[in-house]
């Protein structure tokens, strides 16, 4: 009987962690087809000019349209793919559509910079401003139109290997943008020489800025330290009326966020802009 209720505590264990190890799996196959079969979907979301109230750009944003589970957010399969090694075909991926999508809306008379994130895995190979620039040529689109935004911890990893890809791919026009600066850290005497263009502040300072000096004096710090290394600011997550005033008043040169424009798929992207060339002052 104690074997067999050893046997039976084993078998247990086995196949609990077999049911792991089949859901794991799945989901990294489902998330392999999504890829292949383009489930994935590509929204975009304006970037603004704060003091012209001019539409600049627009930043990429994936998602994951699963046939059952419905809409699936990159915060819930990204770090998937990272795990299961998926995660340089879903750059290609994006990096391939936003790149086709990009060219499109500039045959199509726009221009607008697009936006497209990197993690550090897929920069950081050897190929990628190869691959990059063969992307780029084939849609004929010209690398002032692009902008890659790599987080602090991405641009602070290896720190030779990312200056030689950085400085590889601004020769080409490409420009690199800072995400959720405040939230990782960052060395300024690496910083300053690196080829970077732009800081995006994280939102979390973005949202607690009205009511907290600490996170007012944190935006406007970045701001200043955008300024003196000749860089552009954007304030990410402005969702109202007065976070935009504030931002202006501090010098912010570009705004996204749910005030300006959520996410949209391509369609409502393109209506968006439409409206806007109707309702906006010419400045
Ligand atoms: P991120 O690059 O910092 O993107 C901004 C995130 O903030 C987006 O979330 C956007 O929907 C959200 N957001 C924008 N404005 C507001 C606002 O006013 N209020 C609030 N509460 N949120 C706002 P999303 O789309 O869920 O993306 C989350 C993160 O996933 C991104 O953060 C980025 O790090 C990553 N990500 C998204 N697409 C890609 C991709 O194609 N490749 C890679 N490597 N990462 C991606
Ligand atoms: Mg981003
Ligand atoms: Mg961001
Ligand atoms: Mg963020």
């Amino acid at each position: 009987q104690d074997v067999k209720s050893r046997g039976g505590d084993f078998s247990m264990v086995c196949s609990k962690r077999e049911v792991r190890g089949v859901v794991m799996h799945s989901l990294s196959a489902e998330l392999r087809r999504a890829i292949d079969e383009d489930e994935l979907v590509l929204y975009l979301q304006p970037l603004v000019d704060v003091s012209a109230a001019k539409t600049y750009g627009a930043e990429v944003l994936v998602r994951w349209q699963h046939p059952r589970r419905g809409l699936i957010m990159p915060g819930d399969f990204i770090p998937r793919a990272e795990r299961s090694g998926l995660m340089d075909d879903l750059t290609f991926w994006v990096l391939r559509r936003g790149i086709g999508y990009a060219a499109r809306l500039r045959q199509g008379g726009r221009d607008l910079r697009i936006s497209i994130n990197v993690s550090a895995r897929s920069l950081l190979r050897r190929d990628f401003p190869d691959n990059l620039q063969k992307l780029m040529d084939e849609r004929g689109l010209p690398g002032t139109a692009l902008t890659l935004e790599l987080t602090e911890d991405t641009l602070m990893a290896d720190q030779s290997r990312t200056l030689e890809i950085v400085e590889r791919l601004a020769a080409t026009g490409v420009q690199i943008s800072i995400d959720d600066f405040g939230t990782g850290y960052s060395q300024l005497a690496y910083l300053k020489r690196l080829p970077v263009s732009e800081i995006k502040i994280d939102r979390s300072f973005v949202q607690d800025m009205l009511e907290s000096d600490t996170d007012l004096s944190i935006v406007s710090a970045t701001i200043s330290l955008a300024h003196a290394l000749k860089l552009r600011a954007v304030g990410e997550g402005v969702e109202s009326s007065a976070q935009l005033e504030r931002l202006r008043a501090l010098g912010c040169d570009l705004i996204q966020g749910f005030y300006v424009g959520h996410p949209m798929p391509v369609g409502q992207f393109e209506r968006w802009l439409r409206d806007r060339d109707t309702h906006t002052p010419v400045s």
